[in-house]
């Protein structure tokens, strides 16, 4: 619990809540002139004998320190009687004894407590604050009766923080406004089609096959971003659940490399493979890890086929925690990425060009499913690029103990 005011003796304080549990003294607990607080004729101050004070001050200590989220009880002047740790760290000049409102600067919050306090009605207000960041909290403010003492009644404030909540309602409205966008616009291109093929197109065949086809590569464009939305939902469903598969890293990356051969050839660019003599072996789900590999590898081909060549490597080494992880990096030499935009690209729909990203099919989503596979498999992405200089994404993940003797 806070101590009570250095300036308050211990004496002091406990001898007001004495007086508030036991024979109240109108003169000691009433405001201050400056206070905006005021005692209700209705909640006058219940008579006990003083004896039975401190186990209940001690009551109120112990229940308001086993609350998780920010509370102070209030005598009906608007007095603290108590208040925990919680509440100290987001109001630190609260006092044992003294006004809240000199406590809680917050003049909505003083505010309410004044009307809780004036109608004996629970009063539940919404906070925000810009400094130091934007946050948002609710306030309850309760006058509570109790009923082995009528008329006697204290006021609770809680006070919750609604910001991870708000955060998350924000990034669902974003995400949901994103992808609807990405679906309308080659869902916009294709009825735009279908109605010049009914129309003026319908005679013209030249015309017509070249309609179908930027029909079908929209159609397309539109499965890919649906198949990579329904990847999201269900590596997100099973985030917590830790993939125990034992998969070999070397042997998938250059599945996955076999298998990017044509578009690398349609691109003109080389991949090249420097493997380990050993495996690497880690627990993972072998779809996803898949899926991790062809996402970066493509876009090596994709953004950086300008550069001829996507190098990929291994790497055993020591993680942050001291436990061996493998390390698999993808490096193309193509255009790079500004530095501006790197701590950004894990982002939903994030792209350094909208259109340079469209025109070689990109959903804008591959990156973050990276991020999402990564974190369901406790490892790590870092990119390492300079705007002219190719770009680097490696991926660590925590490697099978037994295998690391064998890692290069
Ligand atoms: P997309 O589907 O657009 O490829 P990603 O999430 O995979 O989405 O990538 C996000 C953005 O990051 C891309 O649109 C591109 O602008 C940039 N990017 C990703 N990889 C590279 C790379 N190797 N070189 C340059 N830019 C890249």
């Amino acid at each position: 619990m806070p101590a009570a005011d250095s300036d308050d003796t211990g004496e002091s304080w406990i001898g007001r809540l004495r007086r508030f549990f036991g024979a109240h003294d109108e003169d000691e607990l009433s405001r201050p002139t400056s206070a905006p607080m005021s005692t209700p004729a209705s909640a006058p101050m219940p008579a006990r004998e003083a004896r039975d004070t401190p186990p209940e001050i001690a009551l109120l200590d112990a229940a308001v320190a086993g609350i998780p989220d920010p509370v102070a009880v209030l005598d009906p002047s608007g007095r603290v009687l108590a208040f925990n740790t919680e509440a100290a760290s987001l109001a630190p000049a609260l006092r044992r004894g003294e006004p809240a409102s000199i406590g809680f600067r917050m003049p909505e919050l003083v505010e309410a407590i004044r009307d809780a306090i004036q109608t004996g009605a629970a009063r539940r207000i919404e906070l925000s604050t810009r400094l130091p960041a934007k946050r948002f909290s609710e306030a309850f403010v309760t006058p509570v009766t109790r009923a082995s003492t009528p008329g006697g009644s204290v006021v609770v404030v809680t006070i919750r923080d609604l910001t991870p909540i708000r955060r998350v309602e924000e990034m669902r409205a974003d995400f949901v406004a994103n992808a609807s966008h990405e679906l309308r616009t080659p869902l916009a291109a294709i009825a735009g089609f279908i109605d010049t093929l009914q129309g003026p197109a319908r005679d013209d065949p030249a015309a017509r096959t070249r309609f179908l086809g930027i029909m079908q590569a929209q159609a397309w464009r539109m499965a890919r971003l649906i198949d990579d939305l329904l990847s999201l939902s269900r590596i997100e469903l099973r985030a917590h659940q830790r993939p125990d598969t034992p998969v070999d890293l070397v042997s998938l990356v250059r599945q996955v490399a076999d298998g990017l051969q044509t578009l690398a050839r349609d691109r003109g660019v080389a991949i090249e493979v420097d493997a380990p003599p050993g495996p690497l072996v880690v627990l993972g789900d072998r779809d996803e890890l898949t899926r991790l590999f062809e996402n970066l590898i493509e876009n090596g081909l994709k953004y950086g086929a300008s550069g001829k060549r996507v190098d990929i490597a291994f790497a055993s080494a020591a993680g942050a925690d001291g436990k061996r992880e493998a390390r698999v990096s993808v490096r193309d030499y193509g255009p790079g990425i500004a530095v501006e935009h790197l701590p950004r690209l894990t982002e939903r729909f994030y792209r350094v060009d909208v259109g340079e990203s469209r025109a070689q099919g990109g959903t804008g989503l591959g990156l973050a499913l990276v991020k999402h596979i990564l974190n369901r498999h406790q490892g790590r992405l870092s990119i390492d690029s300079k705007a002219g200089a190719g770009a680097t994404f490696t991926v660590a993940l925590p490697l099978v103990e037994e295998t690391s003797p064998k890692d290069k």
